[in-house]
């Protein structure tokens, strides 16, 4: 309370004060959940939201701002979104997400996709797993190069799946913003087994 009325926090997304732990009030949270599905070559892939205002700039604070406190309430709305569908599996499931690139992970110091899958895992209790991991030599980013063909073939083996993969393993695959659908289909290629992709947000303006 004695923080409170010193320092007022409010809501990052509508400006009303909030506890002092909190980034958002919990109907913008609310708001934040507008999930969908897109059937894509016999594959469904899950959004919980939209990449637009205000979510959009929550995940920019989230990766370049340091903000990893959103890691959780990011996790939230993929769990949200499992529960939506109702995505049951018979076994119990294990947790992959897409992982950064070196460089990124050196410029920013953390993997905001991991820690997203991080707070899914304590959330569901389902485990967590580091098979993902960045094909040795490939360094550009997504982001960085500009048409859709030059996307698709950047992320031509991107990834190699350590470890022990097995078919008759179910994954939830995790991933932040999903646009030409690009990284998330290399990614399933070369993962064995049942893999349902939970995306945070489907951004439909930039593809
Ligand atoms: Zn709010």
């Amino acid at each position: 309370m004695f923080l409170n009325e010193l320092f007022p926090n409010k809501c990052m997304v509508c400006g009303k004060n909030i506890n002092f732990r909190k980034l958002i009030c919990e109907s913008c949270e609310d708001s934040l959940f507008q999930s969908s599905f897109i059937n894509k070559n016999n594959k469904i892939i899950y959004f919980a939201g939209l990449y637009e205002e205000p979510l959009s700039r929550l995940i920019k604070e989230f990766k370049f701002k340091q903000n990893t406190h959103f890691a959780n309430i990011f996790a939230k709305l993929i769990y949200k979104t499992y529960k939506y569908y109702n995505i049951e599996f018979n076994d119990l499931p294990e947790i992959l997400y897409i992982p950064s690139t070196k460089k990124h992970l050196k410029i920013r110091g953390y993997n905001p996709v991991y820690l997203i899958a991080k707070e899914f895992s304590k959330i569901t209790g389902f485990p967590l797993r580091k098979n993902l991991k960045i094909q040795k030599g490939y360094s550009k980013a997504q982001v960085e190069t500009k048409s859709y063909f030059e996307r698709t073939q950047q992320v031509k083996n991107k990834f190699i799946f350590e470890g022990n993969s097995n078919k008759n393993k179910r994954y939830i695959l995790i991933d932040d913003v999903y646009t030409t659908g690009a990284t998330i289909r290399e990614a399933i290629n070369i993962i064995e087994g049942e893999v349902i992709p939970i995306i945070l947000c489907r951004n439909v303006k930039n593809v």
